[in-house]
């Protein structure tokens, strides 16, 4: 079972991913919990360049720099896991890559979803779990829980508010894949609506 989180910098993915991963070991289940950018050796590196390049990186490279640590990270790690029948639970996917490369840079986002497709060879959660938050509220968790921010972080609220823009049409377009969460809700109360409806899945 692949189950992917997505949602702007600063939504608590990374929060109910571990309250998920607690919950599912807690009912006997292997899980793997991972990330993307940095999810391997190969995409560690790639983050640091893709995060903390000092200058500028043209919108398509970045583009492909995030396909390529998608695709070692797909065949070396969550291939094999979902093959172990392992839980993948998964901080960020190919939505990302969409919202943030195709609409957030302004790049064509059917390119970029095919991109990641060729780089995945099309493996697509079994659900995705997108935290949803405003972008001014974003910012405000952020500059308490930031001393530096990365190169996305620090765009301006236009470019988060087309992200978030994004990730909600993406999932109006494929509702079954999405549970689309109120991020501003208490971590508890989005904990349980994500337990609800990953216990469908199992
Ligand atoms: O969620 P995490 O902190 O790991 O993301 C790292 C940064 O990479 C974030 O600022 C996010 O906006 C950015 N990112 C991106 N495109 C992706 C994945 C992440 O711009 N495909
Ligand atoms: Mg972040």
């Amino acid at each position: 079972v692949f189950i992917t989180l997505e949602g702007g910098d600063g939504s608590g993915k990374t929060t109910q991913a571990e309250r998920l991963d607690r919950w599912l070991s807690e009912q006997g289940r292997t899980v793997l919990r991972t990330r993307e950018p940095g999810g391997t050796a190969v995409g560690v590196e790639v983050r640091e360049i893709v995060l903390h390049h000092r200058g500028d990186i043209s919108p398509r490279a970045e583009a492909l720099l995030y396909a390529a640590d998608r695709a070692h990270h797909v065949a070396t790690v969550v291939r094999p896991a979902l093959e172990r029948g392992d839980v993948v639970i998964q901080d960020r996917y190919i939505d990302s890559s969409v919202a943030y490369q195709g609409v957030g840079r302004v790049l064509d986002p059917d390119a970029i979803r095919g991109l990641s497709e060729w780089a995945t060879e099309g493996l697509r959660p079994d659900l995705t779990i997108l935290l949803d938050l405003d972008a001014g509220a974003a910012r405000g968790r952020l500059d308490e829980a930031r001393t530096r921010y990365d190169r996305l972080e620090a765009e301006a609220s236009e470019f988060h508010d087309r992200v978030r823009n994004a990730y909600l049409a993406i999932a109006a377009a494929e509702p079954d894949r999405f549970l689309v969460v109120d991020a501003a809700l208490p971590a508890d109360e989005i904990a349980a609506a994500i337990r609800t409806r990953v216990a469908e899945l199992l």
